[in-house]
């Protein structure tokens, strides 16, 4: 069955996310490798050291950072590494935040497996993305990163206020998610045909759940262009360099970044 959620209601929408993920949690991990062949796992590691994390404490004060659709860590962890080992500092603190408490219970419980110092700078919270808690507050953040999470969101632009206002004057904004190859037809041509015929029978073979990897890769189609995503961010306040993006893997996957003023 198909989703076709274009006549569906925000909050519908948010229910069917929500029953996505908590279905694929436990299975979430193992079908990453699956389905993108291990490159999400090359991606994540050039999107964490792009960012840099722990290259400058701001007077002291940990640097701050929230992984948004933070799901099971991926990024998170890869954060705390690279703080820790690559630039020898300890002093930052990263938040996972999720909407979905079986995503986060998968997190928290990979978490167990860090070095000890790791777990101390590591703090989880239950939360749209849309509307994050007064608990975060406006202006306190060095850097927001949102991970193969913000084309399931049900309002892009919601999200990307809320990033704009909890993030500090010169806080990064940073995403990390699928895109469209438009340059290299045979590579468009053999993603497609991965992503509409594999990718939904490795879901129901490894995770006997077909419905919902197709609709992970229905959101993909749906989700806007370089592009147009860029403008988003740019219409949200945040200022980019150059293009403003980031194409991976010939765009199947990009990143994008912005800087608040
Ligand atoms: N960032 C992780 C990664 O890169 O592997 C997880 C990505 S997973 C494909 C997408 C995550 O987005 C899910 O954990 C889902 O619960 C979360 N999500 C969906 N809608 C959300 C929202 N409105 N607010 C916060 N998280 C949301």
């Amino acid at each position: 069955t198909h989703f076709g959620y274009e006549t569906v209601t925000e909050s519908e929408k948010q229910d069917r996310v929500a029953g996505v993920f908590s279905s694929v949690a436990e299975s979430y991990d193992k079908m990453n490798d699956f389905m993108s062949l291990g490159v999400h796992r090359l991606w994540k590691d050039h999107f964490v050291s792009s960012l840099n994390p722990g290259a400058t404490t701001p007077l002291g004060q940990p640097q701050r950072m929230l992984d948004v659709a933070g799901g099971t860590g991926d990024i998170a962890f890869r954060m705390l590494r690279h703080s820790h080992v690559h630039n020898a500092n300890p002093n930052i603190h990263i938040t996972i935040s999720d909407i979905n408490p079986d995503m986060l219970a998968v997190g928290r419980q990979r978490s167990l497996r860090l070095p000890a110092s790791y777990q101390s700078g590591l703090s989880f919270l239950e939360a749209n993305a849309e509307m994050l808690p007064a608990q975060i507050r406006d202006n306190s953040l060095d850097l927001y990163t949102v991970s193969f999470g913000i084309r399931n969101f049900s309002n892009i632009p919601a999200a990307l206020r809320e990033a704009h206002r909890v993030l500090k004057p010169g806080g990064v904004f940073a995403c990390l998610e699928f895109s469209k190859v438009d340059h290299y037809p045979l590579l468009n041509a053999i993603y497609k045909r991965w992503s509409f015929s594999a990718i939904p029978m490795i879901g129901q073979l490894v995770a006997a759940d077909r419905d919902s990897y197709q609709y992970l890769v229905e959101s993909i189609e749906r989700f806007p262009s370089q592009e147009e995503f860029r403008d988003m961010i740019v219409h949200a306040g945040f200022a980019v360099s150059g293009d403003g993006y980031e194409n991976l893997t010939g765009g199947i996957a990009a990143i994008h970044k912005g800087i608040k003023p």
